[in-house]
């Protein structure tokens, strides 16, 4: 279940090197190369073509906590990019977890918007339809 022109497929099985803070069976857990903060990682399934059911919450809490007490940073943000309109450049499902320190800059924001109710309900029913 590997797609051999995939370079998340080769880093993940380990054809190609990476700095990994995590792995087993089914996951490696990498480091960024363009970073969005100190210690940006990337969750990384072996297998191509997994999806975010595949993803075990657990492996996300762990590095989380670890990147608390080892990098100092406050928190952390879980993105997840699904398709090119929501910025997904690499074709091989990843979670990201990204570091947030303290003062340190906005990365994952939106300006709230504004809504009219019936809008919202309407919304709201057209997705619940399509489930
Ligand atoms: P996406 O935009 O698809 O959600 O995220 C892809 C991420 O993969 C980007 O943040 C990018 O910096 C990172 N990336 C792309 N190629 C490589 C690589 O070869 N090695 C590592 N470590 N990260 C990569
Ligand atoms: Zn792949």
């Amino acid at each position: 279940m590997k797609d051999c022109n995939c370079i998340f497929c080769k880093i993940a099985n380990g054809e190609i090197p990476s700095s990994t803070v995590y792995e087993d069976e089914d996951f490696r857990v990498i480091l960024d190369l363009g970073p969005a903060a100190k210690g940006h990682a990337l969750i990384l399934p072996k297998e191509h073509f997994k999806d975010v059911t595949e993803l075990d919450p657990k492996i996300a809490a762990k590095v989380g906590t670890a990147m608390k007490k080892s990098l100092g940073c406050a928190g952390f943000n879980l993105v997840q990019n699904n398709g090119e309109a929501a910025g997904q450049t690499v074709f091989h499902f990843h979670v990201h977890v990204i570091p947030r320190y303290e003062g340190g800059p906005v990365i994952a924001g939106w300006e709230p918007g504004k809504e009219d109710p019936e809008v919202l309900a309407e919304t709201a029913e057209k997705i619940k339809d399509a489930l």
